[in-house]
């Protein structure tokens, strides 16, 4: 019999799903409480969605907007200007090309944050669990290249 686990993400653990919807509920709320910035809310809730596409990215829009956050997330994390002129472009972005999801969704899974509470441990883990989920995406690249220069294009007015 396969090992019990998440039926989205992989994850193992008994309870399914529905336990690892908990786990996410819990850990945000814990982020929340600890006054992280707003991007590190926005890439945990990014990166657990792009590992649960099914409930999770309704809309061809909801990817592009979640891996651009990841992506903003890893590599201009201190630039607001950049993150507002993401926010401003995802809003008013419409036909967005769909990026399908993977069939593997990453290495990391909401495990790897859930279980820490000190500030500067759960940061670099949130940092990691990002990581691992966009190299999952990789093959979209070019596509999340393509969305940036959109969003650069959006900095420069
Ligand atoms: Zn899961």
């Amino acid at each position: 019999m396969n090992e019990p686990q998440c039926t989205y993400c992989s994850m193992p653990i008994l309870s399914g799903e529905e336990g690892c919807r908990a786990i996410f509920k819990e850990t945000l709320k814990k982020c929340y409480l600890m006054k992280l910035p707003h991007i590190y809310l926005q890439a945990l809730i990014g990166s657990y969605s792009l590992q649960h596409p099914e409930p999770y990215l309704k809309e061809p829009k909801s990817t592009a907007d979640f891996l651009t956050v990841l992506y903003y997330f890893l590599h201009h994390e201190q630039d607001e200007d950049l993150l507002r002129a993401r926010r401003i472009w995802i809003d008013s972005a419409f036909s967005l090309e769909y990026a399908n999801p993977p069939e593997f969704k990453g290495a990391l899974h909401i495990n790897h944050v859930s279980v820490i509470t000190e500030e500067q441990e759960i940061k670099k883990r949130m940092k990691e669990y990002a990581g691992s989920v966009i190299t999952a995406y990789q093959m979209h690249n070019d596509k999340i290249e393509r969305w940036c220069d959109m969003v650069s294009k959006v900095r420069g007015t």
